[in-house]
């Protein structure tokens, strides 16, 4: 008989308070971690970005029972700390961050990095990095010994992918506060990884000019030949979220089919 790893369940993260941002649709990496949170016994809280994504998201957070549902745009201070207030009054304490968020403007996603205009690298920095520092400082005084922080990236941080652009220098600062944050917030006892991605299907990845020719080429000549799916980021993130990596932090995980060690691709 086959047993889907996904179709176990481990305890690992039993009882711990888990909070998701980034689910917008089914395909979101962060739902596919959110119901692997849910699946292992965690309690859950999500978030949406706006009223828009409210009405794609509200649906799937009723579908795992006892789901907090909360508002948070990432680029206003104001709900970020409102976030923060909220799970200090519900739940006390964070074990469990995911911070499964960045943006662009389509326009930076598209041709040569050199033409970046200013006002999108600002957008691009500011909602894909700074808010992954903005929601650690918020809650920070929620977490302690044993908590996890996770954001995902992509190997645009450190080779060049076509139209990728601003993203690609987004997720290099994103690795490096990984980082800074895995330091600062080390001596508490509080980890900080990411896990690199191969591509996958999903909204953010569809406003990348040239985006199936990326999983295209991923299929032909990554080690596995085959694409990743988001279930197999959600069971690394498993790892990464639980006290089996309770050794790990700083740390960059490639979920890529292996495409990241090629050299001539
Ligand atoms: P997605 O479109 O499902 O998720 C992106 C999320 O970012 C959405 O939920 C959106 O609402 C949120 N977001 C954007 N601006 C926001 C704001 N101002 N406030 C709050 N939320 C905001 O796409 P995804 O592919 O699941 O992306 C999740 C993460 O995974 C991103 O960091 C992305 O860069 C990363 N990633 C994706 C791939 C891929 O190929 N899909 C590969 C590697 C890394």
């Amino acid at each position: 008989m086959k047993v889907e790893v996904s179709d176990c369940m481990s305890g690992l993260v039993e009882g711990k308070n888990a909070l998701v941002l980034g689910v917008a649709s089914e395909r979101s990496i962060a739902w596919a971690i959110a119901r692997r949170l849910a699946q292992e016994g965690a309690n859950l809280a999500l978030t949406y970005q706006n009223e828009r994504l409210e009405k794609n998201v509200r649906p799937l957070a009723e579908s795992l029972p006892g789901t907090l549902l909360l508002p948070c745009d990432v680029s206003d201070d104001v709900q970020v700390a409102n976030l923060a207030q909220e799970l200090q009054t519900r739940w006390g304490k964070l074990d469990i961050l995911v911070h499964s968020v960045a943006f662009a403007k389509k326009e930076e996603l598209s041709g040569r990095y050199v033409d970046t205009s200013r006002e999108g690298f600002r957008i691009a920095m500011d909602v894909s990095v700074f808010s992954l520092v903005a929601l650690c400082k918020s809650l920070e005084p929620l977490m302690g010994e044993g908590s996890s922080v996770l954001t995902l990236t992509y190997l645009g941080s450190e080779r060049v992918v076509p139209n990728y652009n601003v993203m690609g220098v987004a997720k290099a600062a994103l690795e490096a506060s990984v980082r800074y944050l895995a330091s600062d917030l080390g001596p508490k006892g509080i980890r900080v990884n990411a896990i690199s991605a191969g591509p996958i299907n999903t909204l953010a990845a569809r406003a990348i000019a040239g985006f199936t020719t990326m999983l295209q080429r991923v299929r032909e000549v990554a080690p596995l030949r085959r694409n990743t799916e988001a279930e197999e980021v959600a069971d690394a993130a498993l790892f990464l979220l639980s006290d089996l990596a309770r050794g790990v932090t700083g740390e960059v995980l490639y979920v890529d089919s292996g495409y990241h060690v090629m050299g001539m691709v």
